[in-house]
């Protein structure tokens, strides 16, 4: 049965309200090995579903469980495939629903279908003598946008609360571990609710992969199929800039398809070439872009990272220019503990963070670009919370009875204050700035560790 998960959303258990019995009565036998690239996600999700095979050890510890782990990330990246290794790691009943499904319910009947989905959950596993299931909800957006927002209905509500309610249920003394895992796109759009400790409190992101992962991923779909000798995996991996694994699983099948067709024994590289033009086409994707876009995009998230580096060492957890929608690249930072109070420092240098991009697009290339838009929203931000808490020579005002132009000139003292220093650190590492995004080009995305390595070796030579 899970194997028709990826088909649609009316899958996993069945359709009415509570009428059938889970019919899924194997562990998936998806392996984490299958799933190409991925390689943080997987590190992360494994080490999370550590504490779920490990129950005793973690009640011994008094830790509390893991209930709900995230999959956030664009479509066809393999978040179906984690969640169903999961189960086949942890040796769980697996048990899927999407949250589109819920919406064509009459009222009341999606919180109904929620609950039971934990009961059936629950049968399934005793039945099959299986101590633990992993439920995996699809397109949790779907029913956990933020209440009041695109498409909140009273419906959802309902059914958002009582999976929150089955949730909270959950214990660690449970005689079966329920692990709810679930998928999105649209994490921006999650009701805060859904994110609190005890619930989804572990996100693991599944970017789209990097020319590395691309080149996992084009070998284990290449692995069935007769290749000809000229077949270069690794160009096809360098062409097929911001392919999903889907699309890469789907290029590897139209090839083998147009070879069929020629009544060819082997898959040659052309068929790969007019495969991958059949997918851009097909999909609407982007072509590769053009060197200097590259160029411009990776100067710009090498600008972000490198001074975030520097403002705070240790701070960046990853950087790429893969990524898609509405960030060309971007650089993700470490996870602070939360903060309560934002001392001016710390202000101060997420400002210099946030220019940092557009200041070295300025740099290197002479100019900016319109791709720095959303920094500057976010330092100016930043600037009105200094004016706000009283950081600035104006001391303490009311940002309501403030004129707009002295406003507007304390804001813009502050953030050409920022340009100049991010101006310094840039121009003092210029090499370094240089560097780092050709080696952001060519691999397309590295983590926090490989920089610091890169920033060190560079400044050593
Ligand atoms: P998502 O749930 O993120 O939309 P899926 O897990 O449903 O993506 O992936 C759809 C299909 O695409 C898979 O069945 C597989 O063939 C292929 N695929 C996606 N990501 C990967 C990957 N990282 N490695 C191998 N195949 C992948
Ligand atoms: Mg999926
Ligand atoms: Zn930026």
């Amino acid at each position: 049965m899970w194997q028709l998960l990826s088909q649609g959303n009316i899958d996993g258990i069945a359709g009415t309200a509570g009428a059938k019995t889970v019919s899924d009565k194997n562990i998936p036998s998806v392996s984490f090995e299958e799933i190409g690239g991925q390689e943080s996600a997987k590190k992360e999700l494994i080490e999370a579903l550590e504490f779920v095979k490990d129950i005793h050890g973690v009640k011994h510890m008094g830790i509390r469980a893991i209930k709900g782990i995230l999959l956030s990330g664009p479509p066809g990246t393999g978040k179906t495939m984690l969640a169903k290794a999961a189960a086949c790691y942890t040796e769980s009943i697996f048990v899927a629903a999407s949250g589109s499904e819920f919406i064509e319910m009459y009222a009341g009947l999606g919180a109904k279908r929620v609950r039971n989905l934990f009961k059936e959950a629950r049968q399934s596993a005793r039945k099959n003598g299986k101590k633990s299931v992993i439920i995996f909800i699809d397109e949790i957006d779907v029913l956990g946008s933020k209440r009041g927002q695109v498409s909140s209905h009273m419906e959802y509500d309902q059914t958002l609360n009582q999976l929150l309610v089955e949730m909270d249920g959950l214990s660690i003394d449970d005689e079966i571990q329920i692990l709810v895992m679930a998928a999105t796109n649209r994490e921006e759009v999650l009701d805060p609710a859904l994110l609190r400790p005890g619930r989804f409190d572990r996100i693991v992101k599944v970017d789209l992969p990097d020319k590395d992962g691309r080149l996992k991923i084009l070998r284990i779909h290449t692995k069935n199929k007769p290749l000809a000798d000229d077949v270069n995996l690794e160009q096809i991996a360098r062409e097929t800039f911001r392919f999903s694994g889907a699309h890469l699983e789907n290029l590897t099948n139209e090839a083998a398809i147009l070879a069929f067709r020629e009544n060819s024994m082997v898959i040659k590289m052309e068929h790969f070439m007019e495969a991958i033009d059949k997918v851009i086409m097909g999909e609407k994707l982007d072509r590769k872009p053009n060197r200097q876009e590259m160029k411009r995009i990776a100067v710009h998230e090498t600008g972000h990272a490198l001074v975030g580096e520097i403002m705070n060492p240790g701070s960046v957890a990853a950087i790429t220019i893969t990524s898609r929608g509405k960030a060309l690249g971007y650089v993700r930072h470490n996870p602070e503990d939360d903060i309560y109070l934002m001392t001016k420092d710390y202000i101060e240098k997420q400002i210099n963070v946030a220019i940092a991009g557009s200041i070295a697009e300025d740099i290197l290339l002479k100019d900016r670009s319109t791709g720095a838009c959303n920094d500057f929203e976010q330092a100016v931000k930043y600037a009105k919370t200094m004016l706000a808490a009283g950081m600035t020579e104006l001391g303490v005002v009311d940002e309501s009875t403030l004129p707009k132009e002295i406003l507007y000139q304390e804001i813009s003292k502050i953030l050409s204050n920022s340009e100049k220093i991010v101006r310094e650190i840039l121009e003092k590492h210029l090499e370094l700035l240089e560097q780092i995004s050709e080696e952001l080009i060519i691999s397309e995305s590295f983590s926090g560790e490989k920089l610091r390595e890169l920033i060190s070796l560079y400044k050593v030579a």
